[in-house]
């Protein structure tokens, strides 16, 4: 037996010997899949969201906080759901444990974010650049539903010199100002989507967007944004950011 055929084995057997614990909500369930019973269930459960018609983040309140002082420079922004709950957690799992489970329960939320975002021969998809391969795999997936869109890696983001970004840190919105560049010639006449994984603010997504309009003089109609999952305002703690 080799190392690799053992050590199935050997997880297979601690699988049985100690039971699992959920990432979602603690609770050990015996042997099974990544989730307990009711995470795996609460997980498609249908939510009630209140999307901001400019920026697309999700609400708590009836004005967007964000929007108040900002202009935005993407048309629409789709995403499969919020990030919240058993999301949240399974998304932890995808992103920095890179478990291939996580993500494969990730994928219905994936598909309802493209589909929201339309499927056409003459978009362009334009990941946000990132150390985290995540970004990659929804990509990747999109490719397979979609095999001739055209994925252009054209955003670059700068680098920053240490002081600036300690003083930048407290900041987001100006923490991002003018840190990212397009780095390939984009014709401003095709439809863009700026894909990212998970979105707060939306101020990365909003950054991009705004670089693409004055770089390459793509017009606001032809940006639009996507995330897997979307953060939820919390009214008080993020207004410090704007
Ligand atoms: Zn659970
Ligand atoms: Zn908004």
């Amino acid at each position: 037996m080799d190392t690799k055929t053992a050590s199935k084995y050997l997880s297979v057997t601690l699988q049985y010997i100690f039971p699992e614990i959920c990432p979602a909500c603690g609770n050990t369930f015996p042997f099974g899949s990544l989730l307990c019973q009711n995470c795996h269930t609460n997980l498609y459960a249908t939510e009630i969201l209140l999307p901001c018609q400019t920026c697309g983040n999700l609400m708590n309140d009836e004005e967007c906080q964000y929007c108040k002082t900002r202009e935005v420079f993407y048309s629409q922004k789709c995403n499969g759901g919020e990030y919240s709950g058993v999301r949240k957690a399974l998304f932890r799992l995808a992103k920095f444990n890179k478990s291939r489970k996580a993500v494969s329960l990730l994928k219905p939320f994936l598909l309802s974010a493209i589909e929201e975002c339309g499927t056409s021969r003459n978009q362009i998809l334009l990941p946000v650049p990132s150390r985290h391969n995540l970004v990659l795999t929804m990509i990747r997936e999109w490719k397979l539903i979609q095999p001739d869109i055209q994925i252009v890696n054209a955003v670059k983001k700068k680098a920053r010199k240490k002081e600036q970004k300690q003083k930048e840190r407290r900041d987001r919105f100006a923490e991002l100002l003018g840190s990212f560049t397009i780095e390939k010639s984009l014709s401003p006449d095709k439809q863009y989507i700026i894909v990212d994984d998970v979105a707060t603010t939306g101020a990365t997504l909003n950054e991009i967007a705004r670089t693409l309009h004055e770089q390459a003089g793509i017009p606001r109609e032809n940006i639009r944004a996507m995330s897997l999952l979307q953060n939820r305002q919390q009214s008080g703690i993020h207004q410090r950011f704007l």
